[in-house]
């Protein structure tokens, strides 16, 4: 049987990120072409493409995703469309995310305090909530591969 293997939709070729580009990674289409890939995204179908930037902001001991010019804050929004991933596809065979992202990044996410400096690295909204979704499934960063 085919493994399934949900993967950030900008590395498989989708122009998905915030300025409309994409983030093929050619080594995970090669190494992932025999599986059922399910490509996720869980900021352009609630933030659009191109959209604004967003970064993690430490706010009262959370981390938020905030809008870096209008300063809005779109962590529900995130969190709702991982939701719906885990919702559609509740048995994953693996998870590949996109690095340093605000959404997908695993521990090479900046995390900005409210003067946006940087504090440290951390997960990414969406790969956190992935995490604990999804206690099982082996999750990785394209730069494991
Ligand atoms: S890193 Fe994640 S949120 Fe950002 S464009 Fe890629 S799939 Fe979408």
């Amino acid at each position: 049987m085919k493994r399934k293997i949900l993967i950030s939709a900008c590395l498989l070729g989708e122009n998905c990120r915030y300025d409309g580009a994409t983030k093929t990674n050619q080594s995970i289409l090669d190494t992932f072409e025999n599986d059922v890939i399910i490509p996720f995204c869980p900021e352009a179908p609630v933030l659009g493409t191109p959209r604004e930037r967003i970064s993690i902001v430490l706010i009262d001991k959370q981390y938020k995703l905030i809008s870096d010019e209008t300063q809005k804050d779109v962590t529900g929004l995130i969190i709702e469309q991982v939701d719906l991933a885990v919702k559609s596809h509740p048995n994953l065979d693996m998870i590949v995310l996109k690095s340093k992202s605000p959404s997908c990044g695993l521990g090479t996410t900046p995390i900005l305090n409210e003067d946006r400096s940087i504090l440290k690295y951390a997960d990414g909204i969406a790969a956190a909530r992935l995490k604990e979704k999804y206690p099982n499934t082996k999750i990785i960063s394209e730069l494991d591969l």
